[in-house]
C-alpha cells in the first residue's frame, strides 16, 4: 500500500530521477541564492479565489527557497517578490496595483457572463488584464480586465517562462 503522500518529505526528485515541480522551484531559487543565475526567475502567480475560479496576481521573483520540517515532515518553502516588467532590462516593484478591487470583478464577471471571453469555457476562470501593466494597463477599471480560462491565457504568455505558473489555494 502507498505512504500517505501528506505525511512524506515532499520530494526533490520522481522515481526516474527527474526533478519534480517543486524540484524545479527549488533548483532555480538555489541557483539565484548562489548567484549562477543574475536574475530570480520570474513565476506567473494565481490566486483561487473560488472553487474553480483563479485570479492573476502577476509576476513574482522567485528569491529563495527552503526545505522546513512541519513536525511530521521535510516540506519546500519558496519565497516570492512582486515585481512588474517595464523592460527587459529594468523592473519595478508595484505590489498593490495588480490587485483588481471586488467591485471591477463583479462588474466583468457580468459583462463576460462567467465565461472565458475567447472560448467560452467555463472551467479554471480567472480574471485576466487585457492590457499588461508595462503598457499602462490598470486593474482598475473592468475595461482593462476580462474572463480567460487558464488555457486560453496560457497560450497567451505562457512563452516567457521557463517554470510552471504557482496556484495558491
Ligand atoms: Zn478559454
Amino acid at each position: 500500500m502507498g505512504q500517505n503522500p501528506k505525511e512524506v518529505d515532499q520530494p526533490l526528485t520522481t522515481p526516474n530521477g527527474t526533478l519534480t515541480e517543486n524540484g524545479k522551484f527549488f533548483i532555480a531559487a538555489q541557483s539565484y541564492k548562489m548567484s549562477l543565475v543574475k536574475e530570480p526567475h520570474k513565476i506567473k502567480v494565481y490566486e483561487k479565489i473560488k472553487e474553480g475560479i483563479w485570479c492573476y496576481k502577476g509576476f513574482f521573483n522567485l528569491v529563495d527557497a527552503k526545505i522546513v520540517n512541519t513536525g511530521k515532515r521535510n516540506v519546500f518553502k519558496f519565497y516570492l517578490k512582486p515585481v512588474e516588467f517595464i523592460s527587459k532590462k529594468k523592473e519595478v516593484e508595484l505590489p498593490h496595483s495588480r490587485l483588481i478591487p471586488a467591485s471591477v470583478k463583479v462588474e466583468v464577471w457580468a459583462r463576460d457572463k462567467g465565461k472565458c471571453v475567447k472560448c467560452g469555457s467555463t472551467e479554471n476562470l480567472h480574471f485576466d488584464h487585457d492590457l499588461p501593466f508595462s503598457k499602462g494597463g490598470t486593474s482598475l477599471t473592468a475595461a482593462n480586465v476580462r474572463i480567460l480560462c487558464m488555457k486560453c491565457n496560457l497560450s497567451k504568455s505562457g512563452k516567457i517562462l521557463s517554470l510552471p505558473p504557482i496556484f495558491l489555494s
